[in-house]
């Protein structure tokens, strides 16, 4: 069957804005000074004392628009557009900037390591993040937020000085393998047009190392080889190898979703894997917030460990290891059991066939509940405008002096949208499968309804 896809740059108006010099450079600057000013909004800024947390972090303007706006609205991004937000992310601009000061000033900058190559960091800095999550309700103190967004941008810098070739994003940043793994099937693309004008192109313009350290129209500066893109999880949509190509025979691709022509792998590597097992506890955490019966029995285990070992100090912290290892670590054995037992195969090669097809399903549970946090978060965004820091907002939906704002979508509304995006996440899982490997389909299917079933059971604890 012929896939559908259109190519955005036949549309005039759009093809000039990618080509454009201060593209995307303009739209990261704008970014980078919607970071600078939350940064600088949520410094030193600690919730009231009094006030329940979760109300002032939705009340307080850098809370709200972090965690409650900009994350989940740059999960639906992710699976549906690709990387999308990559193309006006500050950190790769911050990054890019300090890289060529470093070269300006003849510090010779370093390749990445096979390690810091393979993703590893990045899934021990997703980790930390949750964790702080956990442990300090990072998402809820606006001071700590703040200090995460210098961090970020610090960061960033020091990369960029120390590293060549757009290093940051390839191995230090901390949603790096998030937006890889449910990028993949996006509707947004770069893609090479004919594969005759690559073939006959003597230019190479988006591969020479000629072009790589140029402000505008470089060859692509993640080191991909673009007259050979067949897939999202590394590409930025940064524009540079469309800008660099004289034949002009780069396309940005609108397309359906999850296409066939794309590249699939049947192993995932192993800091893939183990971040979609990271990514699946946490998800499923999350979606039981939205429900006091689900939340309970999901922290009914590291509660009474707390309580045996009288640690109900660090509680937040034995939440997020319960999340993020021991909760995964059962769920993964239970779910690569099942097919390393009827494959008889390693359970370590049934977690890495798994890890693709099943992070679509988790990334349609991680859009549900982006979708019921968004909604419900939204309607403090007026009020935040008015009272950025929030104590007054928080204080008077305390004390009933203002109503509550009301959600945008009603929870039953939310739940059904839900279970849609499961169902439809579930049969692109079975069909990643086959694509992938074709020959696990059958076994597969146990492990994708087991864990669909209990995203759907949570759900349905919502309403
Ligand atoms: S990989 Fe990370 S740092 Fe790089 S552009 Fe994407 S979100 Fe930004
Ligand atoms: S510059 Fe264009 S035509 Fe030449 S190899 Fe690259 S994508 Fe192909
Ligand atoms: S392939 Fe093109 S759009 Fe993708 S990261 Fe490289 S230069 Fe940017």
């Amino acid at each position: 069957m012929r896939e559908v896809e259109f190519d955005l740059l036949s549309v005039r108006p759009l093809k000039t804005l990618i080509l454009w010099r201060g593209f995307p450079y303009v739209f990261q600057a704008l970014t980078l000074i919607a970071f600078l000013l939350l940064a600088y909004i949520g410094f030193g800024v600690f919730p009231t004392e009094g006030i329940n947390a979760k109300l002032f972090a939705k009340s307080n303007l850098v809370t709200l628009v972090i965690w409650g706006l900009w994350w989940p609205a740059m999960i639906w991004t992710a699976v549906l557009a690709g990387r999308a937000w990559c193309m006006i992310c500050p950190l790769e601009f911050v990054s890019n900037l300090s890289e060529r000061l470093a070269r300006r000033l003849g510090i010779e900058q370093r390749s990445l390591g096979q390690w810091l190559r393979s993703g590893a960091l990045m899934v021990l800095l997703y980790f930390a993040i949750q964790m702080l999550v956990s442990g300090v309700g990072l998402h809820r103190v606006p001071a700590y937020t703040s200090f995460f967004l210098i961090g970020l941008l610090a960061s960033a810098i020091v990369v960029g000085f120390v590293f060549k070739d757009r290093a940051f994003c390839r191995a230090f940043c901390p949603v790096g393998l998030l937006l890889n793994a449910y990028g993949r099937g996006g509707m947004l693309a770069v893609r090479p047009g004919s594969s005759a004008a690559c073939s006959s192109c003597a230019d190479k313009g988006c591969l020479i190392a000629s072009n790589r350290n140029k402000v505008d129209g470089r060859s692509c500066p993640s080191l991909l080889n673009p007259s050979r893109l067949n897939s999202n999880k590394d590409c930025l949509v940064c524009g540079q190898c469309i800008k660099s190509c004289a034949p002009d025979n780069m396309q940005l691709v609108l397309r359906q979703p999850f296409p066939e022509k794309d590249a699939r792998e049947p192993l995932a590597s192993w800091p893939l894997t183990l971040f979609i097992m990271l990514a699946s506890g946490f998800v499923t955490s999350e979606l039981t917030a939205e429900s006091s019966i689900a939340q309970a029995a999901f922290v009914w285990i590291p509660e009474h460990i707390a309580d045996i070992l009288r640690l109900s100090h660090y509680l937040g912290w034995l939440e997020g290891i319960w999340a993020l290892v021991l909760f995964p670590a059962v769920l993964w054995l239970l779910l690569g059991g099942m097919i390393a037992l009827f494959r008889r195969t390693s359970i370590g090669d049934a977690w890495r066939r798994l890890a693709l097809p099943i992070a679509v399903i988790v990334s349609a549970a991680h859009m549900s509940k982006a979708l019921a946090k968004f909604t419900s978060w939204a309607g403090f965004f007026p009020h935040a405008l008015t009272d950025p820091l929030g104590t007054k907002t928080a204080m008077d939906i305390a004390s009933h002096a203002v109503p509550s704002p009301e959600p945008l979508v009603n929870i039953h509304v939310a739940s059904g949208i839900a279970f849609g995006l499961l169902l439809v996440g579930t049969l692109l899982a079975l069909r990643e499968v086959r694509l992938a490997n074709p020959t696990y389909l059958r076994v597969h299917a146990a492990p994708k309804f087991a864990l669909a079933g209990l995203f759907v059971i949570i759900i349905m604890a919502w309403g």
